[in-house]
């Protein structure tokens, strides 16, 4: 998720687009220009398809009200807001870390699908109010509905696709915010984030299994309540996928952080880690390092400083005849471009730092000397073994 674009900021919060909502805008604007007109078949080309343009942004204003209001919550607890990204289904809203409390967690999830409701119903208010006294309603709902004016049509769709988004949202499966009310109880009840959100995670992904089985059941045939059957039963089931994908991640995502809490570098780095000097040719740092160990990295060491670091990427960069004549210090990171690590640093600020910057390892120096180095693998096998053994 992490292409798209800035558009923007509100309250200080970038507002960022990913790609995939793109296709999404266009899809939505094409499918209502598409239904627009078989309700009104008196409307112009123009005017079917300027109502669903103007129908596709409205759309999108309100799903960024819903999680603006997510990150002002966030924000008046403390958590501090980096961004929020408009994509696929939805917004995502970019917060720094877990909420502090249950009871925190409870009204930052509530407040976005009760926004979308607020906005629904006014917008559903005012396409009455628009539209006026409408007679038989209940007798043919589409004759009704062809009768309202262009404005009146965009406010009814508008409005009733939030009421669609707030219920959505609140199905009780993490991460969807009815996900997070429902591990935000459990927390309360267990006081153990870890345990609420696997059940909370396990909740969602059963529904997400019943919308891909029901979503193919439509395809072949099945009628399902409200949902009817038909072709259109794929996007029930990629749904479903994209939202059992997303409660596995986030599982993940609060395993690792539980089990890194509290634990610093030093206890996973690997001390006194082989390093070479800057005058070394490239063939020797293969023949008598890279061959002898199972080290994708080397620390580069010049009167005992740490000068850089050398990797089989900055081998591989170089052609097999220039090996005799290139020596370490031509072909290494040097340290200024070097992200370190301090050994009393917490082991999940250096993860971030490993994924921030997309490496296998950070040198470990304290006070200006190489004390060990931190690999990618370290982290991984260690958090093997501790959810291994320790499965609470
Ligand atoms: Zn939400």
């Amino acid at each position: 998720m992490g292409k798209g674009f800035k558009i923007g900021s509100i309250f200080g919060i970038d507002i960022r687009i990913d790609w995939s909502w793109l296709f999404i805008f266009l899809l939505v604007t094409w499918n209502l220009a598409f239904v627009f007109g078989q309700f009104h078949s008196d409307w112009s080309t123009v005017l079917r398809w300027s109502t669903a343009l103007l129908a596709s942004l409205l759309f999108f204003a309100s799903v960024l009200a819903h999680e603006i209001s997510h990150s002002l919550v966030a924000r008046s607890q403390g958590l501090l807001v980096r961004s929020i990204t408009l994509f696929l289904f939805g917004g995502v809203s970019s917060i720094e870390s877990e909420p502090k409390s249950a009871r925190n967690e409870f009204f930052m999830a509530l407040v976005g699908p009760l926004t979308s409701f607020v906005v629904g119903f006014v917008l559903l208010l005012v396409a009455g109010g628009i539209a006026g006294p409408i007679t038989g309603a209940m007798t043919n709902p589409e004759q009704v509905i062809g009768q309202l004016s262009p404005l009146a049509t965009l406010l009814m769709w508008v409005g009733s696709v939030n009421i669609f988004v707030g219920i959505f949202n609140l199905l009780p499966g993490f991460p969807l915010d009815g996900g997070r009310i429902v591990r935000s109880i459990f927390w309360a009840i267990t006081d153990n984030l870890r345990r609420s959100t696997r059940w909370a995670a396990g909740i969602g992904s059963f529904i997400a299994w019943m919308m891909i089985i029901g979503g193919i059941a439509m395809v072949f045939g099945v009628s399902l309540p409200f949902f009817g059957s038909g072709i259109g039963g794929l996007w029930l089931a990629f749904i479903g996928w994209f939202l059992n994908s997303a409660a596995t991640q986030s599982y993940q995502q609060v395993v690792i952080k539980d089990l890194l809490e509290g634990v610093t570098v030093s206890r996973m780095m690997r001390s006194e880690p082989p390093t070479v000097s800057t005058r070394v040719s490239v063939s020797s740092l293969v023949n008598d390092h890279v061959m002898r160990s199972d080290d994708h990295a080397f620390p580069v060491m010049d009167d005992g400083r740490l000068v850089g670091i050398v990797t089989l990427e900055d081998i591989r960069s170089i052609s097999k005849d220039a090996w005799d004549r290139t020596e370490v210090g031509q072909i290494m990171t040097p340290a200024d471009d070097l992200e370190v690590v301090d050994p009393d640093e917490e082991a999940s600020d250096a993860l971030n730092k490993l994924a921030r910057r997309d490496v296998r390892q950070l040198p470990v120096v304290s006070g200006g000397r190489l004390v060990g180095v931190l690999r990618r693998r370290d982290i991984i096998r260690w958090l093997q073994l501790h959810s291994e053994l320790d499965v609470e």
